[in-house]
């Protein structure tokens, strides 16, 4: 087979996308697709990348070093073995690359883990904590935008679980690139990688000798989203594209929806935005939920 892009011997058959390509090819695809991201949004000065030490957000951070100024940061989440795992392979990807990294340990910080609650809330907690702390510490550190590495597979299956459960408000709101409101304290988002794959930022990461956690966090599997994706993953055995067109479709389709702003306050304790008198973070912390 040859190469879609150059017409010589394919090394690669990328399955999700019929596509067979070369090496240098596949390379030059991804960054090509992360270019194309940042000229479309118009993202410019300093990025922050929020990075887990896992494949797809060492993949955003490498990709997106070769265009922008960019620094990393890690939140050690206090989750045992796992946390010391990305922990210590974040450190060693920031210092090979050159690339500053804050490093911020929740639990002795902020004095809240996810591990303190059941295994069922465990993963939606942790995502409170990490969307808070990662605004909070960009806006403080001067970050207009903040990278993540939410790839197809993180869109395709929070579109599912959002539509399947109803959550129209956040359903709407899942896009690429969120505008700062810095007036607010909320800093822009955004998801350079939401229409690349997670098999190929593995082959990325693998081909280029970076590192990645393999450790899973033991909460993972009980997670609805991880249901999603598991199923979403048996689907592409006879509908190879079907995470792609789920994430394209949504897209076209969200165009057209203006989902309702909520009205923001500022937080009574941490002064953050929230549509409560108190964030959800700080009631964390005060240990009012559990
Ligand atoms: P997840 O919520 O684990 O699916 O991760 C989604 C994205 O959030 C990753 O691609 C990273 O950009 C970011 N992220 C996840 N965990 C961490 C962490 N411990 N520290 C910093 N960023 C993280
Ligand atoms: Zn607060």
């Amino acid at each position: 087979m040859k190469c879609k892009f150059c017409g010589k011997k394919a090394e690669f058959f990328l399955r999700q996308r019929k596509l067979y390509v070369c090496k240098a090819d596949f390379f030059n695809f991804l960054e090509r697709k992360v270019e194309r991201f940042i000229k479309k949004y118009r993202v410019k000065g300093k990025i922050l990348v929020a990075i887990s030490g896992g494949k797809d957000s060492l993949a955003c951070l490498s990709l997106l070093s070769r265009f922008l100024k960019v620094s990393a940061l890690h939140l050690n989440l206090g989750l045992g073995e796992f946390s010391k795992e990305s922990q210590r392979i974040c450190k060693e990807f920031c210092k090979k690359e050159g690339i500053d990294l804050i490093l911020v340990n929740v639990k002795e910080e902020f004095k809240v883990s996810p591990k303190n609650f059941s295994r069922k809330k465990a993963c939606s907690i942790c995502g409170v904590i990490k969307r808070y702390l990662t605004n909070r510490i960009a806006f403080e550190n001067g970050f207009k935008i903040v990278a993540t590495g939410h790839t197809a597979d993180d869109l395709a299956s929070m579109i599912i679980l959002n539509f399947l459960s109803g959550n129209f408000d956040l359903l709407f709101r899942l896009k690429p690139y969120t505008e700062p409101s810095l007036d607010l304290k909320l800093v822009g988002k955004i998801k350079p990688l939401y229409n690349v794959l997670e098999e190929e930022t593995e082959f990325f990461c693998k081909l280029k000798g970076i590192e990645f956690v393999s450790v899973k966090c033991k909460f993972e599997r009980y997670a609805s989203q991880t249901k999603i994706k598991e199923i979403l993953n048996d689907l592409t055995k006879d509908l190879p594209q079907i995470k792609l067109q789920i994430v394209s479709n949504f897209l076209n389709l969200a165009k057209n929806v203006k989902p309702e702003k909520p009205k923001l306050k500022f937080c009574k304790i941490c002064g953050y935005p929230t549509i409560r008198d108190v964030c959800r973070f700080c009631k964390l912390v005060k240990g009012y939920e559990n």
